[in-house]
């Protein structure tokens, strides 16, 4: 049963701050429907951010300055009162790296399914229901009339994220956003998270955005990647160019730490890369000349490389880049 559809996805100078602090400056993302974008990064880089920008579901304390988030012909960018709260989960459904979160623990799963599907999609009660046992089947839930009686603490936590995937294919969703949500699970239960949600996107044309730092999982589900650091996103290319002729000195190394199987976690791409991420605002020229092999003064130290296109579909932001194309 085709559960959603994908639209293309556009953003356009998307830039967000917390107070006087600008946690993402400038992302320009193009998302071609139905495919998968991986946006990886160390902590902090801003590839959270930009989720929850894109999903309009920043802290309060946060705001979108600038920019858009084009999703077919919607801008969630600049949507406020009644249309950007049905506008959340069914242009944009986010899921979060704590399945929990998204759901009410004193409600029967079944119970939450149903209620997307009467007061989304104005179904009935009997019909509401069905929907939510079909949407459970949809993601692999064994014995979904069973499990649609159970309350979320009585889950496993991988039952728990499908079924907060499933909870997600009940908005019908044009855009899909994923923020780590299998960094909690064992492997075992992770690869069959991915392997679920990447035969949910072929089956019904899912237009994807997945934040990892996991280059595994990238290799696995995107078929574009962008890479982000110090609040930008500083190299986008599709998944193979990436991988075998990366162009920007921090993918070298994001790269680098993959190949020699240290990127299991973000602490380890820490140790891997010389020096840590900027904390609490980004050094002027680039932000990554403190820890880059290249960095030079004339211009690294001092001037803000800005994007720009080194091939077809194909940018980065360096001074230096190395590429071949
Ligand atoms: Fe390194 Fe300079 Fe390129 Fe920044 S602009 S990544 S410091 S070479
Ligand atoms: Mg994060």
């Amino acid at each position: 049963t085709p559960v959603a559809l994908g639209d293309a996805v556009s953003i356009s100078g998307l830039t967000v701050s917390y107070g006087t602090t600008t946690a993402l400056r400038d992302a320009h993302l193009h998302i071609p429907a139905g495919t998968t974008t991986a946006l990886v990064g160390e902590s902090g880089s801003g590839k959270s951010t930009l989720a929850l920008a894109a999903s309009r579901l920043l802290p309060p304390d946060a705001s979108i300055t600038a920019g858009s988030v084009r999703v077919g012909e919607t801008d969630l960018a600049a949507l406020t009162g009644r249309p950007l709260r049905e506008a959340r989960g069914s242009v944009a459904a986010y899921l979060a790296q704590d399945a929990s979160v998204a759901l009410n623990p004193v409600l029967r799963v079944g119970g939450q399914i149903a209620e997307v599907h009467r007061v989304r999609h104005g179904a009935g009660r009997r019909e509401a229901a069905a929907l939510a046992e079909q949407n459970l089947a949809d993601v692999g839930i064994p014995d979904p009339a069973r499990v649609a009686r159970r309350y979320p603490h009585e889950l496993s936590g991988g039952m728990r994220q499908r079924a907060v995937i499933a909870i997600a294919l009940a908005f019908r969703p044009r855009l899909l956003i994923a923020d780590e949500p299998t960094t909690a699970l064992d492997t075992t239960v992770q690869a069959d998270i991915l392997a679920l949600v990447g035969r949910l996107q072929r089956q019904c044309g899912l237009t994807v955005l997945w934040i990892t730092h996991d280059m595994s999982v990238v290799a696995e589900i995107a078929d574009r990647v962008a890479v982000m650091y110090g609040g930008r996103i500083v190299e986008q290319a599709d998944v193979l160019t990436l991988f075998e002729s990366p162009a920007h000195p921090y993918t070298r190394a994001l790269l680098r730490c993959f190949q020699e199987g240290r990127t299991a976690r973000p602490k380890q791409i820490l140790a891997a890369i010389n020096g840590s991420p900027p904390v609490g605002g980004v050094p002027d020229g680039c932000p990554f000349h403190p820890r880059c092999p290249k960095a030079d003064d004339s211009r690294c130290r001092t001037l803000l490389p800005e994007p720009r296109p080194i091939a077809r579909d194909r940018q980065a932001a360096c001074h230096h880049l190395e590429f071949t194309s």
